[in-house]
């Protein structure tokens, strides 16, 4: 059967990430109410504003549900604003921005700069197989530091951000700096809905 995997519609790009998860394999559903997170297998968290999404889960009572299913083992990947919102640590945010958190890394949001806001990058993630991954940034987050039991999935390899972490995945969250959901690559759609099988 497929794993039902919702989208947290609070804010963001939620329909490209439910057609990304159809494709997928998934059953994908947007989550709008809290009771929501009963019926589902896993989450993903879209593209949009972390300080909007942040600020819209404490006033709509989803930050404490969210951590508890998140405790509880649901499978969670965040794009983006959502890489943002399951780090358990976030500079450049706003002060009273909080997270879902779960993964142990350090984010850093808008990190790669006023001149680059946006641009497209092929990136190697060995995980997804060998050919390079359309990597598209909007207004991106980057990860500055993660725990050692943290698994980096992919990094800017050229030029002068070569290096820089874009993709990890840890006890079953998964996040990314840029949108596959607007790409039409559904790779890494699929290795989250394996994720989701797996558990
Ligand atoms: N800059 C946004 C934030 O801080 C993220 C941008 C995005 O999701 N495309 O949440």
């Amino acid at each position: 059967m497929a794993p039902r995997v919702g989208v947290l519609a609070l804010q963001g790009d939620v329909r490209e990430h439910i057609s990304a998860l159809d494709q997928a394999g998934a059953s994908a559903v947007a989550v709008r109410g809290v009771d929501q997170l009963r019926d589902i297998d896993g989450l993903v968290i879209p593209g949009g504003e972390s300080t909007t999404m942040s600020k819209l889960a404490l006033r709509d009572g989803f930050m404490k549900p969210l951590r508890e299913a998140r405790a509880a083992g649901m499978p969670m990947y965040g794009s983006c604003a959502g890489m943002i919102m399951l780090a358990d640590r976030i500079h450049d945010g706003r002060a009273d921005q909080e997270t879902i958190g779960g993964l142990d890394i350090d984010v850093r949001r808008n990190a790669f700069g006023r001149q680059v806001d946006s641009f497209e990058m092929d990136l190697l993630i060995p995980a997804l197989g060998q050919a390079p991954f359309p990597g598209v940034f909007i207004r991106a987050p980057w990860v500055e530091a993660v725990a050692p039991a943290v698994t980096v999935l992919g990094r800017i390899d050229v030029g002068e951000r070569a290096g820089t972490i874009v993709a990890v995945e840890h006890a079953g969250l998964l996040a990314t700096s840029f949108h596959p959901e607007l790409t039409g690559d559904t790779r890494v759609h699929a290795y989250f809905v394996e994720m989701v099988r797996n558990r």
